[in-house]
C-alpha cells in the first residue's frame, strides 16, 4: 500500500527539501548518558537496550571512512545524499571541543547533506547549542530529543531522569538558534491511558518543535522493563489499540508538524513484546489502511489556543 496522505511524512518532507531521495547513515559518535555514567543513574531509561543504535557504525579516527562502511548498510538504496545520524545514546553528551571536531568532520564530507543529533532536554547547555547554531549554518543540523512522555509519574518509573521544564527550556533555546527539534515520544508507557498518551502529543504539537516521532514501546531482552513485564506489572498493546492511539495522536497534532515515525525500530532479536511489532512492513500497511478507512486527517484535532 502507497504511503497515506493523512499525515506530513518525512519522506514527504526530504523531497521537498532535497528534491531527490536521500537516507540516513546511523553512525555512533561513541557516548554516553547521564542515566548510565552516574550522573543521574546507573541503569539507564528502563526500556533502553543500549542506546536504541544497533546498526550503527563508530566513527572512530576518519569520519570519511565511517560514512563509506555506513553507506553500504544503505547499499541498494541508491541516492546520492546522506543524513548523518547520531541516534545512540546522548548525541551532546560530551566536552565541546570533541563535539566540535566530530560533527565539523561529519559535515565536511560532500556527501552528507545534514546532520540530526539524538539526546536528551538535559545536555543542551549554552555551548552545545552555541556549537549547533554555527554547524547549522553550515549544513542543516536537526536535534531530536527524547521526551517520551509529558506525565511526570511515567517520567519517574522510566527514570527519564529531567523534569517537563528541562524540555521547554531546551525547545526554546534550539528554536531561538534556528534549529529545527523534532520530539520522540513512546506509545503504551505502563500505566498510560489513551487520552495520558494523546496529551503528551498534543503537548508536542504545540511545543513549536518540527517534527515528531512516534514509537511503540518494545519490551526488549535484559532491560529492567522486561522483569517488570515478565511480572506481570503491565501488558503490551495490541496493534489494533496502538492503531487507535495512533490515530488520535496523529489528529492532535498541527497539519505543518513531520511525521518522522509511525511506529518503532527494536532490535528483532532481543524483542520480548509485543512481537506483532516484529514485522514492520505490514505494521506500517495496517496503520495506513486504518487511516484510510477512519479518515483521519493530521491536525483535525488542533484547537489554536493553548
Ligand atoms: S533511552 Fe536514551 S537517554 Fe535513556 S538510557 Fe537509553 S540512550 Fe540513554
Amino acid at each position: 500500500m502507497s504511503e497515506s496522505s493523512a499525515y506530513y511524512s518525512v519522506n514527504r518532507y526530504l523531497r521537498e527539501q532535497f528534491g531527490k531521495k536521500v537516507y540516513k547513515l546511523a553512525l555512533d559518535g561513541g557516548f554516553t548518558c547521564p542515566t548510565r555514567d552516574g550522573s543521574k543513574g546507573t541503569r539507564g531509561c528502563i526500556f533502553c537496550a543500549g542506546g536504541s543504535g544497533d546498526f550503527a557504525v563508530p566513527v572512530g579516527e576518519s569520519a570519511d571512512q565511517a560514512i563509506e562502511i555506513a553507506k553500504l548498510v544503505v547499499a541498494g538504496k541508491s541516492a546520492e545524499k546522506y543524513i548523518a545520524y547520531f541516534q545512540s545514546f546522548t548525541g551532546t553528551y560530551a566536552p565541546v571541543h570533541r563535539l566540535r571536531s566530530l560533527y565539523t568532520g561529519i559535515l565536511r564530507h560532500p556527501d552528507i547533506v545534514a546532520l540530526s543529533i539524538g539526546t536528551r532536554p538535559d545536555c543542551l547547555g549554552e555551548e552545545v547549542v552555541e556549537l549547533l547554531k554555527e554547524l547549522n549554518s553550515f549544513k542543516p543540523v536537526w536535534i531530536e530529543l527524547g521526551l517520551q512522555t509529558i506525565h511526570p509519574e511515567t517520567a519517574e518509573y522510566i527514570r527519564r531522569g529531567y523534569p517537563l521544564s528541562d524540555f521547554d527550556d531546551a525547545v526554546s533555546h534550539l528554536l531561538a538558534a534556528g534549529i529545527p527539534v523534532i520530539v520522540h515520544m513512546i506509545i503504551g508507557l505502563p500505566g498510560e491511558t489513551s487520552e495520558m498518551i494523546r496529551q503528551t502529543a498534543e503537548y508536542i504539537g504545540k511545543s513549536g518543535a518540527q517534527g515528531i516521532k512516534f514509537q511503540l514501546l518494545h519490551v526488549l531482552e535484559g532491560t529492567d522493563l522486561a522483569e517488570d513485564y515478565a511480572e506481570g506489572k503491565f501488558q503490551a498493546l495490541t496493534m489494533e489499540e496502538y492503531i487507535a492511539v495512533l490515530e488520535d495522536c496523529i489528529r492532535s497534532i498541527p497539519p505543518e508538524m513531520v511525521v518522522h515515525r509511525l511506529t518503532g525500530d527494536g532490535a528483532k532479536q532481543r524483542l520480548l513484546s509485543p512481537l506483532w511489532s516484529a514485522d514492520k512492513k505490514r505494521v506500517l500497511n495496517e496503520i495506513n489502511r486504518a487511516f484510510q478507512r477512519d479518515h483521519v486527517v493530521q491536525g483535525e484535532f488542533c484547537s489554536k489556543t493553548l
